[in-house]
Parts: structure tokens; C-alpha cells; sequence
């Protein structure tokens, strides 16, 4: 896989719509689909509503957001009520977050499959004020550090290109979670991340406790924490995520 653009310098200069266009042609001819594998992802026309391409082969859907900075704790979107009127419709797609460099191409391509986007990972921003052009418009942020990391798969990172097979393996790992509600899934995500933190590939549902307070800035109303997160483990532990040992004991399945 080739990182560096083809254009020429001087296009890169002449601003960011042409930085776009050099971003969005790489993907078009060097990435791969991360579902499939397929060898091309095929642009929708521009100005399509939602997605920006598409797999000719499985289907799938992705949008692609390109900075030269790293993401960071949040990315800010458009519009937070379309965004949370598109969790729950069928063609929300997936997400590819790129950054690059000037001169040497990409240095990182994640791909957010669409499962792992929940109310709870979206944060309404307060109204455009009164005298902005749009006055009253409500943007959002995607909260990305709160979304787990088997969530934000690598294309490439830190300038290496990852092999397509360990690609589609970790896409295809977290597919379970397309089969759980859009309400449902917040929930699923957030004992995820919470047994993720634990950095373990053993752990007990007494350090899955010791989240509860991380828990409860997410769902501050709720009184059964401790409840949702055993019922959530079981989740996991039915999708083929993680195992039971007995005595309170679990392990990440590899
Ligand atoms: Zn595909």
C-alpha cells in the first residue's frame, strides 16, 4: 500500500477543498475494504447525504473525515439531531477517520464500524448564538475517546499499512453488536470499554465494578449499575466476546 499522494505540491498548496480531493482519491485507489477485503471503495457522487463510499462487492457504507492533526478526545459533526436520527435508520455508515502529512502521505487511516456509534457517544453542542449566521443550529461531537478500542480498527498506523486479513478479522469480531438495538447498544459498548480499561485478557467482575463510577457520569439516573453490567458480561460472554471461568472470573477470548 502506497501512503503518499500523487499530486502534485503544487495543488496541495492551494487549499483544502484540494486537500480533500487528494484524501478522498487516495482512499479511491488504495484502500481496501475493511469488511471484505474488496480492493476498491467506490465514491458516491459528490454532495450524496450521508456516505461518501462504497464497497461494490459487501455493500458497506463510509464516510470519510481527514485532518493533518490526530484525533483527539472528540470529533466534532454536523448536525445532532440528524446524527441521532441516522443511529436508528438502516444506512448510517461506517466511519474512516484519516490523518496525513503533508509531504509523506498518511500516517493513519481507523475504520469505525457503524455498531460501535451510540446515543450515548454523542454530545449535543449548545445552540449557535443569536447573532451567528445559523443562530439557533446545534452541532454535535463524536465522544471518541469513550468509544472502545476494538472499535477503532487500523488501516494503517503510524505510517505501516496493516495486513487486510488481520483487518477483516477484527471486523469481523465486533459484528455481533449490528444484531443489538440502537437503545441496547450504548450499554454493550460501555462495559466493553470498561473491560477494555482493565488492559487484562483475565479479569473479575469485581474490578468491572471498580468502573462504576466512569459508569455513572454516562448514566447518571440509573440504579442498577452493578445489575447492567452482569447482564452486559452475559451479552459478551453470548456473542462469543468473552468466557465465563466460574467464581466471577472472565476471559477475553482471543
Ligand atoms: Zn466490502
Amino acid at each position: 500500500m502506497k501512503l503518499g499522494f500523487e499530486e502534485s505540491q503544487a495543488i496541495y498548496d492551494s487549499g483544502s477543498q484540494n486537500a480533500q480531493a487528494l484524501t478522498e482519491h487516495w482512499l479511491h485507489t488504495t484502500a481496501f475494504c475493511p469488511g471484505c477485503g474488496h480492493s476498491n471503495l467506490s465514491r458516491f457522487p459528490n454532495n450524496s447525504p450521508v456516505a461518501d463510499f462504497f464497497c461494490s462487492a459487501c455493500g458497506e457504507q463510509f464516510e470519510l473525515k481527514s485532518q493533518k492533526t490526530k484525533f483527539g478526545a472528540k470529533i466534532v459533526d454536523g448536525a445532532y439531531h440528524t446524527m441521532i436520527e441516522r443511529l436508528n435508520g438502516p444506512d448510517n455508515p461506517n466511519l474512516l477517520l484519516m490523518n496525513y502529512e503533508r509531504d509523506s502521505g498518511v500516517a493513519n487511516l481507523i475504520v469505525v464500524p457503524k455498531q460501535f456509534f451510540a446515543p450515548e457517544i454523542i454530545e449535543e453542542r449548545k445552540p449557535l448564538s443569536k447573532n451567528a449566521r445559523r443562530a439557533g443550529w446545534v452541532g454535535c461531537n463524536i465522544l471518541f475517546r469513550q468509544i472502545p478500542e476494538s472499535g477503532k480498527i487500523f488501516i494503517v498506523k503510524d505510517r505501516v499499512p496493516q495486513s487486510p486479513a488481520s483487518v477483516r478479522e477484527q471486523w469481523r469480531r465486533n459484528l455481533f453488536l449490528r444484531e443489538e438495538p440502537t437503545g441496547a447498544r450504548g450499554w454493550l459498548l460501555t462495559v466493553m470499554k470498561c473491560v477494555e480499561l482493565l488492559g487484562k485478557a483475565e479479569f473479575s467482575l469485581d474490578e468491572v465494578y471498580a468502573s462504576e463510577a466512569y459508569i455513572r457520569r454516562i448514566y447518571p439516573e440509573n440504579r442498577h449499575i452493578r445489575e447492567k453490567i452482569r447482564q452486559q458480561l452475559q451479552v459478551l460472554r453470548d456473542a462469543g466476546f468473552l468466557d465465563f471461568l466460574g467464581r466471577g472470573r472472565y476471559r477475553l477470548r482471543k
